[in-house]
């Protein structure tokens, strides 16, 4: 395959090669079931304990033992929500926010038709949430808060410190979706005081299949699952153990290059991000611009379609995402840039750009040389847009 510009880090990333090598041997000669009495086992499960420690130092855990593997991001956030439900059981309230992933909307859709009542805050026009309404949101009955730390579509990044502060004051359990936070920005879950965290492997170079749910020492919960006694029984199934070995050895790479992070990959996002809103007339940018992790930009070309964008992207060997929720086969605009109040204008012609550390200089000439050409050409069939005048039509609406 020829070389592909890959700015769709938010989807899913690239196992990073040392991963990939250190999952291979527990594809082949080391298969043991960790669980095993013999040591052909047993030495499999000390790497399983290995990649825990791991992934607890990336999260700031003090306990190796506070990290549960689960299968995906999804899970993890299914685990944790439903987990404190099944201890609460009295309890059937729910605060989230608009914006949440599916993991979590879907998931309280279905407790909604299950009888709890589920308080979804608002954000802003900058994508920034409204704290001062979840914390008045929160009474008695509240059983769990679930907030996500970034935004997968927009890259803001909720005051999760802040909200932890004021839940645990109130001993209102307080889980943290930080998929996209992980391998971007530095986790403390104490600096949280969070009770739960989801992350997932393949957001930041480990494999797909693979997740992680903190559960905080003395978190009141039920597993989701019932079988053996794996992960202490909080989430049994025969481990998935190249996958969490890669998770392991990708979290300590990601503890590695988190001032990349910082420093290059943020650079070269701005500098994308500026070009592209330099560059195009319709251009606006969905999302605030302080409070973001650094690999994420969402811009809005008006007038056109973000599909067709994509379309002549992928033409040129560029993948991004658009903002509209085609996975529902619509072209409705996604609910986070209709919760933010994007207008539909820009909200349909909305692109997510996500970098990597793997993502060069060269990338981001090469797309901002490209864009030009594929926004003037929409432009020119749009029904919006005034080609001789080159501004928009007026729109009766
Ligand atoms: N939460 C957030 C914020 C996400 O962005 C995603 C995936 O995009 C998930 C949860 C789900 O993770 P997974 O794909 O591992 O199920």
């Amino acid at each position: 395959m020829e070389k592909y510009i890959y700015l769709d880090n938010n989807a899913t990333t690239m196992v990073d090669p040392k991963v990939l090598e250190s999952m291979l041997p527990f594809f082949k000669e080391r298969y043991g079931n960790p669980s095993s009495m013999h040591s052909f086992g047993g030495l499999v499960g000390r790497e399983v304990e290995k990649a825990r420690m791991q992934v607890a130092r990336l999260v700031g855990a003090e306990h190796d033992y506070e990290i549960v593997f689960t299968g995906s991001g999804t899970e993890s956030d299914n685990m944790a929500v439903m987990g404190v439900l099944g201890y609460y059981r009295d309890r059937k309230h729910v605060i989230t926010s608009r914006v949440e992933h599916p993991a979590i909307l879907s998931l309280c859709k279905k407790l909604e038709r299950d009888g709890y009542r589920i308080t979804y805050i608002p954000v802003d026009w900058d994508g920034n949430l409204d704290v001062e309404m979840l914390k008045s949101s929160v009474d008695d009955d509240t059983a769990i808060v679930s907030i996500m730390y970034a935004n997968n579509e927009t890259g803001v990044v909720f005051p999760v410190e802040e909200i932890g502060a004021f839940l645990k004051q109130k001993g209102v359990p307080f889980h943290v979706d930080a998929v996209q936070a992980a391998g971007k920005i530095p986790i403390d879950v104490n600096k949280i005081n969070c009770d739960l965290l989801s992350i997932s492997g393949h957001k930041f170079h480990a494999p797909k299949g693979i997740g992680a749910l903190y559960v905080r020492r003395g978190t009141r919960m039920r597993p989701i699952l019932y079988g053996g006694h794996q992960e202490r029984g909080r989430r049994p199934g025969t481990e998935n153990v190249p996958g969490i070995v890669g998770m392991g050895a990708a979290a300590e790479l990601a503890l590695e290059h988190l001032p990349e992070y910082d420093t290059r990959v943020r650079k070269l996002r701005d500098r994308l991000e500026e070009g592209l809103l330099r560059g195009h007339k319709n251009a606006v940018l969905n999302g605030g611009r302080t409070n973001r992790v650094p690999n994420t930009t969402n811009v809005g070309f008006e007038f056109i379609e973000g599909e067709a964008i994509l379309l002549y992207l992928d033409e040129k060997g560029i993948a991004a995402s658009s903002g509209s929720a085609c996975s529902s086969g619509s072209l409705e605009p996604s609910h986070v840039l209709r919760a933010m109040g994007v207008p539909f204008t820009s909200a349909h012609g909305s692109i997510r750009f996500s970098l990597s550390r793997y993502v060069t200089d060269g990338d981001v000439d090469y797309v901002l040389s490209v864009m030009p050409g594929i926004v003037q050409r929409l432009l020119e069939i749009s029904p919006y847009w005034d080609s001789k005048k080159q501004e928009p039509l007026p729109i009766n609406l």
